[in-house]
């Protein structure tokens, strides 16, 4: 254990005594900064790592370790306790010189619209600039990345790719390893092994980022309108924290918030077409009635049912997004009467992974689920309904990254997307203003 692993292992990160494992003496070292973890500040407080400073999310407890009532924060409760008596350490010292990791692997076609974003990621991060990346789900926004990294890892830069859930990470680190073979890309997620000196390509999960201090190059969030980020302001601080002064910003989105769109500080580049050059699926809207009163009856609304059978006939999965749990209980066993391989699946099922796993497996003809599935879960030949569209949590950007799951494949790049409502909604209608407008776009 010598100040230079020290360095390794504390350079660039911002963290507390626990997660730092060398012998309390070596902390003493001139080049760390201590800081102390919760501060004073006016009426409220303060986290020094996430610099949430929102007086309903700090909570008072009987410290043992400082004797007193010591006050924590709860907002980045997850990664750790920060408390008004511990310290926060990072590295002030010569910083660290990145390994060299240049050399991609990677030598696919890009599509001319992937291709004109490609060149605009590569000169945000050549300028340090900022940039919002606006790609319809399945325009194939990974590869558009990897031109961009190879320059920054080529100047010696520092990368990171954040993304809001850990299943994403586990996806895209094998293709990164095969793409950036020399820069060894590293996943940090909740219970991930703790190795980041070793590499200057980091996959992460957005929380992850509290633990850095003015780290990255380039620092990549994907999915930026998705939970927890966007509800989340610390998370957007954290960003703001994790980032070198001189550096690279790039947001990833399918459905970026009106604000962001309209931000005149934040240049945007648009991929409105999907990689494989196909249109994107435009739902239809299917009027059901009263379905509540349907389901108290422990009936099914006739249009609905006929769509899953043929469905089941002719054998084509789907997934079937419901509004909430209860909904999907009572859904599901109905839908069971028919089949009684059909499956629901929520966020807190500790099933979950099996469910999905079988449904990706083609064991389960279809699938009824909350929002959980808006994103992400991608199965090739697969087609969409919605359930109680008219409800309030199918936003206008929930039912595009729905109607998204259709169609991503090469070999299938068609498919039906249908909202069974009681009502039209503008979110609905705007839902399907965008597809159509991002198709026109596209040329398509
Ligand atoms: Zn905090
Ligand atoms: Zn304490």
């Amino acid at each position: 254990m010598s100040p230079i692993d020290l360095r390794n292992h504390l350079a660039g990160r911002h963290l507390l005594s626990s997660e730092i494992p060398f012998p309390p003496e070596l902390l003493q070292h001139q080049d760390i900064q201590k800081e102390k973890g919760v501060t004073k500040k006016g009426s409220s407080y303060q986290c020094t790592r996430c610099l949430n400073s929102k007086r309903h999310l700090f909570a008072s407890f009987d410290c043992a370790k400082c004797g007193r009532q010591c006050t924590y924060c709860r907002s980045c409760i997850m990664m750790g306790r920060v408390s008004e008596c511990e310290t926060l350490y990072s590295w002030i010292g010569e910083s660290l010189v990145p390994p060299s990791s240049a050399g991609m692997n990677w030598s696919g076609i890009l599509s001319p619209l992937q291709e004109k974003a490609s060149l605009k990621i590569k000169e945000a991060i050549e300028q340090h600039t900022e940039l919002l990346v606006w790609a319809v789900c399945g325009a194939g926004k990974t590869e558009i990345l990897f031109e961009g990294i190879e320059a920054a890892l080529q100047s010696g830069r520092r990368v990171c790719l954040a993304t809001p859930r850990t299943d994403v990470v586990l996806e895209l680190l094998p293709r990164f390893k095969q793409a950036f073979p020399n820069a060894d890309p590293i996943a940090l997620y909740g219970g991930s092994e703790d190795r980041f000196s070793s590499s200057s390509l980091i996959l992460s999960t957005t929380h992850q980022l509290f633990r850095f201090k003015q780290t990255f190059d380039c620092l990549i969030i994907d999915e930026v309108d998705a939970f927890p980020f966007s509800a989340d302001e610390t998370l957007q601080k954290a960003v703001g924290k994790a980032r070198k002064q001189e550096s690279t910003l790039i947001y990833l989105s399918a459905t970026p918030s009106g604000k962001m769109r309209k931000n005149k500080n934040l240049p945007h580049i648009k991929i409105p077409g999907r990689y494989h050059g196909h249109p994107l699926p435009v739902p239809r809207f299917q009027w059901i009635g009263s379905w509540k009163g349907s389901l108290l009856k422990q009936k099914l609304p006739s249009p609905f049912q006929k769509w899953v059978e043929d469905h089941l006939q002719i054998q084509k999965q789907a997934f079937v997004f419901v509004p909430n749990i209860p909904v999907l209980n009572q859904v599901t066993s109905a839908l069971q009467k028919l089949n009684a391989s059909i499956e629901g699946v929520h966020s807190e099922d500790p099933d979950r992974k099996e469910k999905v796993q079988r449904f990706r497996e083609g064991t389960t003809p279809i699938i009824v689920t909350t929002t959980i599935l808006e994103r992400g879960v991608t199965v090739p030949d697969t087609e969409v309904a919605v359930f109680g569209a008219e409800e309030e949590i199918f936003t206008e950007s929930a039912l595009v990254q729905i109607a998204g799951r259709v169609g991503r494949h090469r070999d299938y790049p068609a498919g039906d997307v249908v909202f069974f409502h009681y009502g039209k909604t503008h979110a609905m209608i705007s839902a399907r203003r965008h597809i159509q407008e991002m198709n026109r776009e596209a040329g398509l």
